[in-house]
């Protein structure tokens, strides 16, 4: 691998071009190519999602790329935090091999015409609430995966809902790329890890805190042996309306399908989507018997 990686620097690419002609490489070794796409400004819960994919692959390549497709008109494309020099210190630092930041041109010429259209695990949630959104993510992602061919691609499960969209494109579009789902990376005080954390004031910070704490509350009630859903719920949007946040949605529901549920029986996901001031923030937990341990440690 030293032909690949010359310094302790990852290896940093622009264009689709350089890319593969770099990957090539690599792959003409036989190395297993792990893939971890973010749109930067990273945290430690990028950074996990690295150390995961270093712990499979022997080549680790980092996508950093503000994808205009999956932001809605009124978004904040045009102010989300881009840092790459603090960026690529992070990477270098989590023994990142390469890096891949294109400029939007090279990724979406002028004419681009053609789109992943997502349906299954995109309809509900973020799907009603930003429409076109996951048609951008599975696009970007498809585009990705083309250029890397990873064999194995890293997503947090802060992102639940998408996890299971890249998971359904994966399945139904046949791609030979294992798809690993990481636990969420939080803050001591419980606050899921967010390039938009950087849009808090103090205030709304501090506030912020009642989506994790409704989770939690979920967590500790289905515990206790509640089972009925709509009762979790109550309790759920107390917490967020006391902290004075905009609901979006708060939902539990299947796992798998995304499915509403009314009684707890098996494996469940608690959902929570809410306003800050300006600032949107999404959240969620595993709830039932095969729920996963990160939050228990909060
Ligand atoms: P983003 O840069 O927001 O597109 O995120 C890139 C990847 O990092 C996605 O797979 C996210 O789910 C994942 N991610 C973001 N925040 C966290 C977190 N707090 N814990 C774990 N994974 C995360």
């Amino acid at each position: 691998m030293t032909a690949i990686r010359p310094s302790d620097a990852p290896r940093l690419t622009h264009t689709a071009d350089e890319l593969r002609r770099h990957l090539a490489q690599a792959r003409r070794s036989g190395v297993s190519v792990g893939l971890v796409p973010t749109m930067g400004a990273l945290h430690e819960g990028h950074l996990s999602l690295v150390d995961a994919c270093r712990r499979d692959c022997p080549l680790t390549v980092v996508t950093v790329f503000v994808n205009p497709a999956q932001f809605g008109p009124g978004e904040d494309f045009s102010e989300y935090p881009r840092p790459l020099e603090a960026d690529l210190k992070l990477l270098a630092g989590r023994g990142a091999d390469v890096v891949f930041a294109p400029e939007t041109a090279a990724m979406y010429r002028a004419d681009h015409a053609t789109y992943v259209e997502v349906g299954g695990p995109a309809l509900s949630f973020e799907g009603e609430f930003r429409p076109n959104h996951f048609r951008g993510v599975a696009t970007i992602v498809l585009k990705l995966f083309h250029l890397v061919r990873p064999d194995r691609a890293y997503f947090g499960r802060k992102d639940y809902q998408q996890s299971l969209v890249v998971r359904r494109m994966v399945a139904d579009l046949d791609l030979p790329i294992e798809i690993v789902v990481c636990p969420i990376v939080r803050d001591p005080d419980g606050l899921a890890l967010s390039s938009r954390n950087a849009y808090l004031s103090d205030d709304e910070r501090r506030r912020a805190l009642a989506i994790s704490r409704s989770l939690r509350r979920a967590r500790q009630l289905v515990a206790e042996g509640t089972r009925d859903a709509p009762t979790i719920l109550a309790h759920m949007r107390e917490l967020l309306s006391a902290a004075e946040l905009k609901i979006d949605y708060v939902a539990i529901c299947n796992p798998d399908t995304l499915e509403a549920t009314d009684r707890i029986e098996g494996p469940a996901v608690a959902l929570v989507a809410a306003r800050v001031g300006t600032v949107r923030l999404i959240d969620n937990e595993l709830l039932g018997p095969t729920a996963g341990a990160d939050v228990t440690k909060l």
